[in-house]
């Protein structure tokens, strides 16, 4: 079962990046793994799938625990709290949800302590969504300058959850800002920012037509969560 819907999802994304000229290799697949038992994990890992993400750090720690004889690379993309940075930080190579200075302070200093550099994507608030975390666009360029100066902070790109939308063309406009920031930025600062990490299971596609480099496939990869 796991490797049937794996294969189906891996089809889609083939077809969109074929559409979009891209190459297969340009996109990666992470299984937005949260509600999503240990054991089933593990299947999807024996299909192929080794880059999962988690949402909350309780959860996370009781799956990290229990697979880390597999080599999965975790990220982590929910909304962090400073207080529970300590505990992850050791454990994820790319955490696609900093979204605020006070997080971007405790991150430093954690990778400080243990002298890593954390690989981290700027979460954009593309909807202005007062109930979302995430910059504020305007706000993006003061927030890289700070990320500049911490020595333990690698920022890899942008990341985003665009508001709800019944149809996936309707949120290509949203994908295609963070696209367009993204560009900016790197014209701004002189860098290269690989990472755009857009698109979920309702719209994986239309983000990959965008310039999406990694996608967070949940739902439609593992099955409703109840
Ligand atoms: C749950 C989640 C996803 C996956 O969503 P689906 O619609 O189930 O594919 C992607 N990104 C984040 C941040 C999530 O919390």
């Amino acid at each position: 079962m796991a490797c049937e819907s794996l294969s189906y999802v891996e089809e889609r994304i083939i077809k969109a990046c074929e559409r979009a000229g891209r190459k297969r290799e340009e996109v990666l697949l992470l299984g937005a793994s949260k509600g999503v038992p240990l054991e089933r994990i593990k299947e999807f890992y024996k299909c192929g799938l080794s880059t999962f993400g988690e949402n909350r750090v309780q959860e996370f720690l009781k799956k990290w625990e229990g697979l880390k004889d597999l080599s999965i690379d975790w990220h982590f993309i929910g909304r962090l709290q400073s207080n529970k940075v300590k505990y992850i930080i050791d454990k994820v190579s790319l955490i696609h949800s900093l979204d605020r200075e006070s997080l971007l302070e405790e991150l430093e200093k954690r990778a400080k302590a243990m002298n890593k550099v954390q690989e981290v994507l700027v979460e954009v608030n593309v909807g202005g969504e007062e109930t979302k975390g995430g910059i504020e666009p305007e706000n993006l360029r003061a927030f890289l300058e700070k990320i500049m100066q911490a020595e333990n902070i690698k920022v890899l790109g942008l990341m985003c959850i665009p508001p709800y939308r019944e149809g996936p063309e309707e949120v290509r406009p949203y994908f295609s800002l963070l696209r367009r920031l993204k560009k900016d930025l790197e014209k701004e600062f002189g860098v290269k920012l690989p990472h755009l990490s857009m698109g979920m299971s309702h719209d994986f596609e239309v983000a990959i037509e965008e310039g999406a480099t990694i996608i967070r496939v949940g739902t439609l990869l593992f099955g409703g969560r109840s």
